[in-house]
């Protein structure tokens, strides 16, 4: 069967495979904990819940505008003027199927074959697979951990080329959770005004799951407003993952792309969800803040645990959800005639003897780490820690 070429650029994120890996392990009857997965473990909250259901019994099952419906746009627009102090008309806003169409929608509006795209690394696993799928030239940042893995603007100024058309990057960081503060997106912004035919992606979907402080966003800076586009979305801060809802905020010749190339793949987004959406974004960040406090719990913990294992180098999380371990301190270490080579080899030794599925670093081009969410229950990551703790000891 001869397939699309464009298929053969493109690879199926090890986020999802690893997850999939672990469902099919848990219904052969293993006891795995599941670190792999980025969603939090919180039930949707009652009052999203309800406008959904009053959305479905007062008749909103039809087809919506493809941007989103009139009363959604206002309340996004909303909310980044309440939480971000920034002003966007209702038609500078598309709603999406989740933050990723709202990526791949931005993407796919900006990038040309051989344009380059600057991509600070770890990164989020799908934005070079839309740079490719465009026959764009992923260009890699690669950042350390003595800066958390946060490009410096020495680096950012050293990657850029006549052909750079774009930068992408999240803040707060998956896989890392590092949060750059308003100082360092100063400089990068500095950066990017002696050079203004370059758009930025700012993936701001962990705005909320923040332990630091307030967020800040890139496009708050200089004349940058006028070529960033920001990407959120109701997935993480709300616990409504299933529901598939993002939104960006864009200079308005962008958002009028987006529209147009939303209105060929999947026209709008859930009518029902679209109502609850409204519900979530006028009851401001209440429902974040107690979610966000269970993970600072939880984070307090893992962290603590496994500062306890040897060899791991553990980096700040200051928002998201992820542990970023540098665990190459075990390559070449062995247990049973089993060499660890590498962070893919840890995972599958880690998946197979300690039933605790993670992610390889290398899926985030960072090949001396592993990825670990900590969005699941206090149990359960009270039995990860002690199963990591145990199997990573064999290891010799
Ligand atoms: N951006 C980042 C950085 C993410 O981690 C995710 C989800 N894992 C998304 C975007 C996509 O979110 P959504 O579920 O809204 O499509």
């Amino acid at each position: 069967m001869k397939l699309a070429e464009r298929l053969s650029r493109i690879s199926e994120p090890q986020t999802i495979k690893m997850a999939k890996l672990s469902r099919e392990l848990k219904a052969q009857g293993i006891d795995i904990v599941d670190l792999s997965i980025g969603e939090p473990d919180f039930d949707t909250p009652d009052h999203i819940r309800t406008a959904a259901k009053k959305a479905i019994d007062d008749g909103f099952t039809h087809y919506t505008p493809v941007a989103g419906i009139a009363e959604l746009k206002k309340a996004v627009a909303q909310k980044f003027k309440r939480d971000n102090n920034l002003d966007y008309t209702p038609e500078q806003i598309v709603v999406s199927t989740g933050a990723k169409q709202c990526l791949a929608n931005a993407v796919l509006s900006i990038v040309d074959p051989g344009d380059e795209v600057i991509i600070p690394t770890p990164y989020w696993v799908t934005y070079s697979e839309l740079v490719k799928l465009c026959q764009g030239e992923v260009v890699f940042v690669p950042c350390s951990l003595e800066n958390q893995y946060k490009i410096t603007p020495e680096q950012l100024e050293a990657a850029i080329t006549p052909k750079t058309k774009l930068f992408m990057f999240s803040s707060p960081c998956n896989p890392t959770g590092s949060i750059y503060s308003k100082e360092e997106l100063k400089a990068l912004a500095d950066v990017f005004e002696k050079h203004p035919e370059i758009f930025i992606i700012s993936d701001e979907i962990y705005e909320y799951i923040n332990y630091v402080g307030e967020h800040e966003s890139i496009a708050q800076f200089g004349t940058l407003k006028d070529r960033t586009i920001i990407i959120n979305g109701l997935s993480k801060g709300f616990a409504m993952t299933g529901w598939r809802l993002g939104f960006l905020a864009a200079p308005l010749e962008i958002a009028k792309a987006c529209d147009k190339i939303q209105s060929q793949f999947t026209s709008a987004t859930s009518s029902i969800t679209q109502h609850a959406a409204v519900a979530a974004l006028l009851n401001d960040k209440a429902t974040a803040t107690a979610m966000v406090e269970e993970f600072k719990k939880r984070r307090t913990f893992i962290h603590n645990a496994l500062s306890e294992i040897p060899g791991l180098v553990l980096n700040n999380p200051d928002g998201a959800f992820y542990m970023f371990p540098d665990i190459s301190a075990y390559f070449g270490k062995s247990f049973e005639g089993e060499t660890i080579h590498n962070a893919d080899d840890l995972c599958a030794y880690l998946l197979h003897k300690a039933h605790v599925t993670t992610v390889t670093g290398s899926a985030f081009q960072q090949p001396n780490c592993i990825r670990m969410s900590y969005a699941t229950s206090m149990d359960k990551l009270e039995e990860a820690a002690k199963r990591l703790k145990e199997w990573l000891a064999k290891l010799q």
